[in-house]
């Protein structure tokens, strides 16, 4: 074999997508969930082929994949996407150079190979190409080294999030036998250290929030759902009429996590794309579009940051318990409305709402949200939403939150937490409601539970959550 194989081969595959690389590539993959879903894809196709590849490795032999892996680092990857098209050239040659000199260089070669795979936008394409032109040794190491990553990456998640400083951390709770009698694991949020009664254990801000609708325009800021009073200044957008804001903050935040996109605009003879959102979401006073309209279009402006995190809101909100939800005329219409809404300005959206994905999302939504109650006065009039949310208070809310550790408490009936928002505004601050020692699970009740019985918190965690209670309280009424 030539030393200039793999090289002429991947040219090839490089090529078709150099004409695009820089432009195509980089602006589809920020821009295109489905663009983004054929990657994973790709993906997908080669992890399954680097698992069958992984069961042919010897136990010695993982034992060297894991060395190898440790010996690339993150610092390795370059971050601009004309130096990864480089890297992974230069790769690619050292690596083909390296395998030719004979089997006592292969391992160094399949290094080589994993880190061009790393950085390669097609893996898949990649992975097919080094199955035709390098030696099945060490094929067989870099299939080892994929496979081993990628699982990494799936079982690393819950050791970098909640981030420590939070003090909690999520832990498998057993959670008796299902009707099968497969034992069921349910995920909770644990203390990680002691606390006293009253203090605040963490405090939070939602992925995303959305006012109760009959309060946007008024004295309430439109981002982080603060209530203006009187002296405060309220700024409205420039725009429209609907989105008021606290702060300069606020509305910078605003516009470039979603309100550009979602800004119904006061358009003279004309309507703009997510008037017709605005429009069902004041009618029914169901939030839940609105907010996943608000959550798509903040997706893809993260992905757009490159900040580096290795996990975006989305890889937040699919490990989020959710309650199946079945499809009827309101949600293909809120399908359609969120198409409409986000359509124009985020090519590839049609594609990526698909039924089923949004149906998911709008579960795991509805599971998860909680109810903000960051207004000051307790009469405020506002009517209960029709759509579930957790909440206890009895004070009226201003909103609803999607947050990332706030969703893992779990309900009790007697919980040892409460949610406060003492910054007047969608913060949550955890507060433990009696003495809490390292190791506890931190819990919080799901609904108001005051003036109900035993009976009826049971239909209605069951209906909600498909909870059956075991606190205390519920226990004790058996
Ligand atoms: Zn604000
Ligand atoms: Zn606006
Ligand atoms: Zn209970």
């Amino acid at each position: 074999m030539k030393t200039t194989t793999i090289v002429a081969a991947t040219v090839g595959v490089l090529a078709v997508a150099t004409v695009g690389y820089a432009v195509y590539f980089d602006s589809k993959r920020q821009s295109d969930p489905e663009f983004k879903r054929k990657l994973k894809r790709d993906r997908k196709r080669a992890e399954k082929l680097a698992k069958t590849e992984a069961k042919r490795l010897t136990e010695e032999s993982t034992q060297d994949i894991e060395d190898f892996l440790a010996s690339v680092t993150e610092e390795d990857f370059p971050t601009s996407m004309e130096e990864r098209e480089q890297f992974c050239m230069a790769q690619l040659s050292a690596g083909e150079e390296l395998f030719v000199k004979g089997p006592e260089n292969y391992s160094k070669a399949a290094i080589c190979f994993y880190k061009a795979l790393k950085v390669y936008p097609a893996p898949a394409e990649l992975v097919m190409v080094f199955q035709k032109t390098i030696p099945p040794e060490v094929f067989t190491v870099v299939m080892g080294m994929l496979s081993k990553d990628v699982q990494s990456k799936e079982e690393k998640y819950y050791t970098v999030f909640p981030p420590k400083e939070m003090n909690v951390k999520v832990e498998e709770k057993p959670e008796g036998l299902d009707v099968n009698g497969q034992r069921v694991v349910r995920r909770g949020l644990v203390a990680t250290k002691g606390f006293t009664k009253g203090e605040v254990i963490y405090t939070e801000t939602p992925v995303i929030s959305s006012l109760e609708p009959s309060l946007e325009g008024k004295n309430f800021c439109h981002y982080c759902l603060k209530e203006m009073i009187k002296k405060e200044v309220m700024i409205p957008c420039t725009s429209c009429s609907v989105a008021v804001f606290c702060s300069e903050e606020c509305r910078t935040s605003a516009g470039q996590e979603f309100h550009e996109i979602l800004c119904t605009k006061n358009l003279k003879g004309g309507s703009a794309p997510a008037q017709a959102l605005r429009e069902y979401t004041k009618e029914t006073r169901n939030v839940v579009p609105g907010m996943l309209a608000k959550f798509l279009a903040k997706m893809v402006h993260d992905e757009s940051l490159k900040s580096g995190a290795e996990y975006n809101s989305f890889d937040h909100l699919e490990r989020l318990v959710y309650v199946e939800q079945t499809l009827g005329p309101d949600e293909e219409k809120e399908i359609e409305l969120l198409k409409l809404a986000l359509g124009s300005s985020i090519p590839g959206i049609d594609q990526f709402i698909t039924e089923e994905r949004y149906l998911i999302m709008k579960a795991r939504i509805l599971y998860n949200i909680y109810g903000v109650s960051s207004g000051l006065s307790a009469s405020l009039n506002v009517k209960p939403l029709p759509e579930s949310h957790r909440s206890v208070r009895d004070r009226p809310i201003t909103g609803v939150g999607l947050y990332r550790a706030t969703s893992y408490l779990m309900h009790s009936c007697e919980p040892n937490t409460k949610i406060v928002y003492s910054s007047r505004d969608h913060t949550v601050s955890l507060v433990a409601t009696e003495n809490i020692r390292s190791g506890d699970e931190l819990q919080v009740g799901y609904i108001k539970n005051g003036k109900l019985s035993t009976e009826q918190r049971r239909l209605e965690l069951f209906t909600k959550y498909r909870l059956q209670c075991s606190c205390p309280l519920c226990e004790m009424t058996d």
